[in-house]
């Protein structure tokens, strides 16, 4: 049997997992990332759980071929340096060096949007479709695009960014500087942001009583919940919201033509009340729609583990590169 050992560094933990042959995922351990310790330090963890998890497992690092991390930032493809991750605190860190000093394999590093893009393709949601692009709605909007099997990670290598794709042009100011991102109208923050904006306006809506008033208390379910008991504002706040998903994805789905989408993130928990609008949406005004058929849109199936998956299974795209 062959495994494959994967690694999804986030800013509250170190997650390891070893994934078989069958991509399916046999192991998991994870330990704290303990917020903004020195970068030696956590390579140093990240290095010593991957051998823990190794040995849970019953397997030691010689029986895997390399290590792959999925990590929240850009990797410069050829130096293996972190270009930045702000909820680490690493600018310009030599990640790969660093890690090779504790484990002497080969290392393959990736985003971590580009990870659980790669683990929905191989072995989630997408797994029966041939070209899949994925979007995950959280904190940020991150996404990947997989062709074929195999992850596109631009003419760069440094990956595809569809969470600041422009959709409205001096729109809303996006953490990446620019206005108007898609990921400034149409991740989980944004989604907050529309919420409690509505609730001032309306002093009477249920959104208000599902959160006692309290503000810090807004969260992506919010709106959804009182859209569910029939409140108007809270219709408003979702169909807006659902709008502005469904004008990224059109241009995405236009420029990277796949066959399938998949909507990852804690809102797809959200499920047909989310996923049914957004085809309809999608679909009302794609290009060439009736000739074409919109991709089937469909929810992520690996939930929190796809990160450590699509770490793991990295080392197909090196199989494939050689
Ligand atoms: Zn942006």
């Amino acid at each position: 049997m062959k495994y494959y050992m994967g690694i999804d560094l986030g800013g509250t933990n170190i997650a390891v997992g070893v994934v078989d042959e069958d991509f399916r995922l046999v192991g998991t351990h994870s330990v704290p990332t303990g917020r903004f310790r020195p970068f030696e330090e956590v390579v140093a963890d990240m290095a010593r759980a991957a051998r823990d998890t190794a040995a849970r497992c019953g397997l030691g690092l010689e029986d895997f071929g390399s290590v792959g991390v999925g990590l929240p930032s850009s990797i410069h493809p050829k130096t293996g340096r972190v270009v930045f991750a702000n909820n680490l605190g690493w600018r310009d860190a030599p990640f790969v060096e660093e890690f090779s000093k504790h484990i002497p394999k080969p290392i393959h590093v990736a985003n971590d949007a580009d990870c659980a893009a790669l683990a929905e393709s191989l072995a989630g949601a997408g797994r029966d479709y041939p070209t899949v692009f994925m979007v995950t709605l959280g904190t940020g909007l991150g996404g990947g695009y997989v062709h074929h099997g195999k992850l596109f990670l631009g003419g760069s290598g440094l990956g595809i960014e569809p969470g600041h794709i422009t959709i409205v042009h001096g729109g809303a100011p996006c953490t990446c500087g620019s206005p108007g991102c898609l990921e400034a109208y149409a991740s989980v923050t944004a989604l907050i942001r529309e919420t409690i904006e509505a609730m001032a306006a309306d002093p009477r809506t249920l959104m208000r009583d599902i959160c006692g008033n309290d503000i810090s208390k807004v969260d992506g379910r919010t709106a959804f919940d009182a859209a569910a008991q029939g409140d108007g504002a809270a219709r408003g706040v979702v169909e807006r919201y659902i709008g502005y998903l469904a004008t990224g994805l059109r241009s995405l789905i236009t420029i990277f033509r796949p066959h399938a989408v998949v909507v990852g993130g804690g809102l797809c928990a959200q499920g047909e009340t989310l996923l049914a609008p957004l085809r309809a949406k999608v679909a009302k005004y794609l290009y060439a729609a009736d000739i074409f058929p919109p991709p089937d849109i469909v929810r992520a199936g690996l939930g929190n583990d796809a990160g450590i998956i699509g770490a793991a299974l990295l080392e197909t795209q090196a199989v494939r590169d050689s």
